[in-house]
């Protein structure tokens, strides 16, 4: 394998998976975001990693074919294997299972039940209609039945990203806090291909960018003559408390859709409840109202819960391309981004695909 000098521009899921599956495999690489300055913790608009809730759903995914639907088979078959290797003392990482997904409609059950009949060695099981999987605190909305995965789930995102950071230093994959303000082609003959030009004036050259900057990626490449648009799609994200009761999340899966919308159990009496798709970037009360509300259908006892932490974020969604954008736009000028709803779990299969492009890339 030939190594590389590679610079990572995005410190979310996506790149830090990345710098880190490089610099694994013999890579020199370098990890740049201004983020890697702040500790990571939700309050404001925050980038899409350290909003989101980390669901991995890979084998519930309705198409059997395709790009989308590879992507998902690859990760959820990494996932494991990364949880391990990324896992520490400090910050326990784990792969919370099983998913129940409960149908909508008589005619999403029934789409149900042929993926519950394709992919029983994926782990999927049928949920009858009227069957209440959720025991100590039950759940109304039953009557269409549902899916079980067993394999998919969630991951806790802050957790993964400080994994992620704890083994990047284990790698010594160098982390620069500062954006990257532009990237041009270098004249030098036999040298490195890439220039970068950092806000605090210093410049680095490199075989390869990668560039996984979600939204801020669009602004990158617009000067090389490429242009993937993309525009943001705003999620909010609330933690309930729920009143004491005598009752507990015992029979609960550790993810919950209904609706859409994901609900994971925490604590004895906690609820994380996401997530909203808002056009835009700015939040919207009523589609939180609307969120909280599982338009119309929540139980009793989640409308007297108290909400005692909320947040939001931005995703990447690509305009009229599918997501994510990942491509070699030039030799060595790579792009893994617009990962849109999907970046957490489809980091490890993104990651992958990066080193394999750079195995068509000569050294400098
Ligand atoms: C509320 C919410 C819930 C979600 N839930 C899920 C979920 O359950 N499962 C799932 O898989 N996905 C989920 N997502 C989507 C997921 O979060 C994103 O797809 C994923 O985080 C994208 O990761 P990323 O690394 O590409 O981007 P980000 O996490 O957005 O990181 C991009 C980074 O690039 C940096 N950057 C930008 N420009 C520059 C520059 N010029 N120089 C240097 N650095 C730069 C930014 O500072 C940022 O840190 C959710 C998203 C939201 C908002």
């Amino acid at each position: 394998m030939n190594s590389h000098t590679v610079a990572v521009i995005g410190a979310g899921a996506v790149g830090a998976s990345t710098a880190w599956h490089l610099a694994k495999h013999g890579h020199h690489v370098i990890l740049i975001d201004p983020k890697l300055n702040e500790p990571i913790k939700r309050s404001g608009t925050l980038p899409g990693t350290t909003a989101s809730l980390g669901v991995l759903m890979g084998h519930v995914f309705r198409r059997t074919s395709g790009r989308g639907w590879r992507l998902r088979q690859r990760s959820m078959a990494l996932w494991p294997s990364w949880i391990e290797e990324l896992n520490n003392q400090e910050n326990p990482l784990q792969l919370n299972t099983p998913l129940i997904q409960l149908a909508s409609c008589a005619a999403e059950a029934t789409q149900m039940e042929q993926l519950a009949k394709q992919r029983k060695h994926l782990g999927l099981e049928l949920i009858s209609q009227n069957s209440n999987p959720c025991l100590g605190r039950s759940w109304p909305h039953t009557q269409h039945g549902g899916l079980l995965s067993h394999q998919d789930g969630y991951v806790e995102p802050i957790s993964l990203q400080k994994c992620l950071r704890a083994a990047l230093q284990k790698q010594d994959v160098e982390q620069i806090k500062e954006p990257v303000v532009y990237i041009e082609r270098s004249s030098a003959i036999g040298g490195a291909r890439w220039l970068l030009h950092l806000a605090g004036g210093t410049n680095l050259s490199h075989d390869a960018i990668v560039i996984c900057a979600a939204l801020g990626s669009e602004a990158l490449i617009e000067p090389l003559g490429h242009s993937r648009p993309m525009t943001p799609v705003l999620g909010q994200v609330i933690d309930l408390e729920l009143i004491s009761d005598q009752n507990n999340w015992s029979g609960w899966p550790a993810v919950l859709v209904s609706h859409g919308i994901n609900m994971i159990p925490h604590g004895t009496n906690q609820l994380w409840i996401g997530a909203t798709l808002e056009p835009g970037d700015q939040p919207s009360k009523c589609c939180l109202k609307a969120m909280q509300n599982l338009e119309g259908d929540a139980p009793d006892w989640l409308h007297k819960a108290k909400v005692i932490k909320q947040w939001h974020g931005l995703r990447g969604r690509p305009i009229e391309r599918p997501a994510p954008l990942l491509e070699q736009l030039e030799p060595g000028l790579i792009l893994a981004t617009g990962h849109y709803r999907n970046g957490v779990l489809l980091a490890p299969a993104s990651a992958e695909w990066v080193k394999q492009q750079l195995n068509c890339v000569t050294t400098s």
